[in-house]
């Protein structure tokens, strides 16, 4: 056994397979080919070894877990036969000269959310094995005859680093972990895992002949076991137990206010990154969502998603939330989230540069689409929306005014929408000082303590080897956040936490006696924040 020491993202325990991933397995590169009519051949010929091996799969699920279950490896390789499905890839090919891995995962991606944006639940539901199968056949054409990026079993996800952009394309349902060598604990890949529930550790020095091996990974002492033995399984065995009953206790509090004993009611709001997200905001019983990081939607996508589909995205999570509300971060793309379509200069300073609310406002044509998604969303729920990386008036009037530009032209085109409360981000140290103006102009403020941190302590939040001196409890940051929610409730504009700090569960009672209205945090830490803010009394 060889216990390698990392850096903890997320607690929990996975026990499971390591599957190592290298760069290539997770890109697909839009590439120019000349012979088109080789390359369609070679689409070909991946997709029969997709079939015999979902035909081996059908096999196999009728011996060991029957046929209704095994029913499903028939459709797959139904689908795989569509002539739809084929004609759009081989048109790809021949249209565009374009490689066959793009154009795979090219149709996969159409297909999918054509499937999810159906009526019919049975057809919705078809989105994901369209992926599943689009994935096969972009694996072997990669030369990765093991079948899907992440093959069949859910295994430890094992890679140098990961980018937000690759990490949003995995398939969720079969990562049991994260463990990276790279990657800092304040990045967005560490917030995912956060947002997912799924333990994830860095700086982990790992060897490349790990991959296959059974490992476990203590998320909560940041140890990565590999090729335990059998006691050591045993052992961890019996602590996710332990975690597992915890949980179910915690379950208890579902339904239950989130009141302090002195009265005061707290919004106890949850963080996502996608729609799918969803279900771990009902599941946790959080009252709202408090940070909907809509930037996602923009990345793992090779072009500008459209007003339809984010209007779509948009309503399904409204929807879904049922009448609670839902806070939308409009786009914040740049720093550690980039996306090759948008075109981003290179920058020696990205973290402080041409990002977020900077190019909505430049290239308010983009701004605009995701507007009157929202807005026209907001007719089916109660949306709010509010702007990152804010730091004058000026931008904020300039937004106001876009804003208004928005519903005229919905009303001029009688598409219908809600009342959008109008929020700010406060995650740099000028919207701290100029809150008390600030907060003239908008309904609320949700302090982003991640960027917050970031620009106060002028340390890189994507830099590793600062980890140990970004201290996000510095008393410069708590004085600012104070500072916020005092110039806050003299304009009435309520104020929240949406950045990592509001899980802190050793600073709820500081934020509560601070008088903070909202705190908004990842799904899985919703019960847990519960228990305290019950268990606390502000006024002592
Ligand atoms: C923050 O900066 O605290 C925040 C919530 O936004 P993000 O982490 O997405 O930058
Ligand atoms: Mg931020």
């Amino acid at each position: 056994m060889e216990a390698l020491n990392g850096k903890s993202v997320f607690g929990g325990i996975a026990i499971g397979k390591i599957r190592i991933l290298s760069k290539g397995d997770r890109i697909v590169k839009r590439e120019k080919i000349a012979d088109t009519a080789a390359e369609i051949s070679r689409f070909e010929a991946a997709s029969e070894i997709a079939k015999q091996q979902l035909g081996a799969l059908y096999e196999k699920a009728l011996r060991e877990v029957g046929e209704v279950n095994a029913m499903i490896f028939e459709v797959h390789q139904m689908m795989l036969e569509d002539p739809d499905y084929v004609e759009a890839i081989t048109h790809m090919i021949a249209g565009q000269s374009v490689n066959a891995e793009f154009a795979v995962a090219s149709a996969g991606d159409n297909f999918s959310e054509m499937f999810a944006a159906m009526d019919d639940d049975y057809m919705k539901a078809r989105a994901a094995d369209v992926k599943d199968i689009s994935n096969r056949v972009v694996a072997i054409l990669q030369g990765r005859h093991d079948g899907s990026v992440l093959g069949e079993e859910q295994v430890i996800v094992v890679a140098d680093d990961l980018a937000p952009s690759e990490t949003v394309q995995l398939d969720k349902s079969k990562v049991l972990a994260f463990v990276t060598r790279h990657g800092s604990t304040n990045s967005h890949t560490a917030i995912l895992a956060r947002t997912m529930n799924i333990p994830a550790m860095i700086g982990v020095n790992y060897a490349d002949d790990m991959d296959g091996k059974l490992a476990i990974v203590d998320g909560y002492n940041g140890i990565f076991y590999v090729d335990p033995e059998l006691q050591v399984v045993h052992d961890f065995e019996a602590k996710q137990q332990e975690e597992a009953d915890k949980i179910r206790l915690l379950q208890e509090l579902k339904g239950k206010e989130d009141v302090t004993i002195d009265g005061k009611h707290i919004h106890l709001y949850a963080n996502i990154g996608n729609v799918a997200d969803v279900a771990a905001v009902l599941q946790n019983d959080a009252t709202g969502i408090g940070l909907f990081r809509s930037e996602f939607l923009y990345l793992g996508t090779d072009t500008y998603p459209t007003e339809e589909e984010q209007f779509l995205a948009y309503k399904t999570v409204v929807q879904n939330m049922a009448g609670k509300k839902v806070i939308i971060r409009t786009l914040d793309i740049g720093a550690d989230k980039q996306v090759d379509y948008f075109e981003l200069p290179k920058e020696d300073n990205p973290a402080m540069g041409y990002r977020a609310i900077r190019i909505c406002l430049k290239q308010p044509e983009i701004f605009k689409t995701q507007l009157r998604a929202i807005y026209r969303a907001s007719y089916y729920g109660n949306i709010a929306v509010m702007y990152p990386m804010i730091i004058s008036v000026d931008e904020v009037c300039r937004i106001k005014q876009i804003v208004e530009e928005v519903k005229t032209e919905l009303d001029e085109q009688g598409i219908k929408y809600g009342d959008v409360e109008q929020g700010i981000m406060i995650e740099t140290p000028a919207a701290v000082m100029i809150s008390d103006l600030l907060a003239k102009e908008v309904d609320f403020f949700s302090i982003g303590t991640n960027d917050l941190t970031q620009y106060t302590l002028a340390i890189d939040r994507q830099n590793s080897r600062l980890d140990d001196i970004y201290d996000a409890h510095h008393e410069a940051v708590l004085r600012m956040i104070r500072m916020v929610i005092e110039n806050g409730h003299k304009e009435n504009c309520w104020v929240g936490i949406c950045g990592e700090l509001g899980a802190d569960l050793a600073l709820t009672e500081t934020f509560l006696k601070m008088g903070i209205d909202e705190l908004s945090v990842s799904p899985g830490y919703v019960l847990r924040l519960r228990e305290i803010i019950r268990n606390t009394d502000i006024s002592k």
